[in-house]
C-alpha cells in the first residue's frame, strides 16, 4: 500500500502536516517526535504506507534497510555515539501510530530492560 488517507504519518510524508524534518532520503522521511523522550528522539519513516516493521521487511527489505541506514545517520548528525533503534510493534507494546517508524533515541543513558 503506497498511502492510507486517515494515516498520521501518511499526511507528514506528503507534507500536509508540517513536521520538524532532519533528513530525507528516497524512500524515508526523518523528522523530530512531537513529544520527546530523550534528547534526540527522532522518528525515521518509509514514505510508503506499512503498518509495522514487520510488513515492510516482508513487502520491502531494501527500504528497511535504507531506514536503519538513515537512523544511523540521524545519530551521527546528532553527534551521538550510542543510540537506541526502537520499532514498537503492536498497542500492547506502545504501538500508537500505525505506519512503521523507528524510534532514534539518545543523547542521555538508557536504562535496561525498557518500560
Ligand atoms: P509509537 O507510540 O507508535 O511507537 O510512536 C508514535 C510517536 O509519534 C510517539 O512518540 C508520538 O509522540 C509521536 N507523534 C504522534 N503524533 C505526532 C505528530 O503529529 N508529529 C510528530 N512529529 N510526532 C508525533
Ligand atoms: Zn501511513
Amino acid at each position: 500500500m503506497s498511502a492510507d488517507a486517515d494515516c498520521l504519518f501518511c499526511k507528514i510524508a506528503g507534507g500536509q502536516i508540517p513536521a520538524d524534518v532532519v533528513r530525507e532520503s528516497e524512500h524515508t522521511l526523518a523528522f523530530r517526535d512531537i513529544s520527546p523522550q530523550a534528547p534526540t528522539h527522532v522518528l525515521v519513516i518509509p514514505r510508503e504506507h506499512h503498518r509495522d516493521v514487520a510488513s515492510l521487511a516482508a513487502a520491502a527489505p531494501g527500504t528497511l534497510a535504507e531506514l536503519v541506514r538513515e537512523a544511523a545517520a540521524v545519530a551521527a548528525g546528532e553527534g551521538i555515539e550510542a543510540y537506541r533503534l526502537v520499532f514498537n510493534t503492536g498497542s500492547e507494546a506502545g504501538q500508537s501510530v500505525f505506519h512503521v517508524h523507528g524510534h532514534v533515541l539518545g543523547g542521555r543513558a538508557m536504562t535496561w530492560p525498557p518500560g
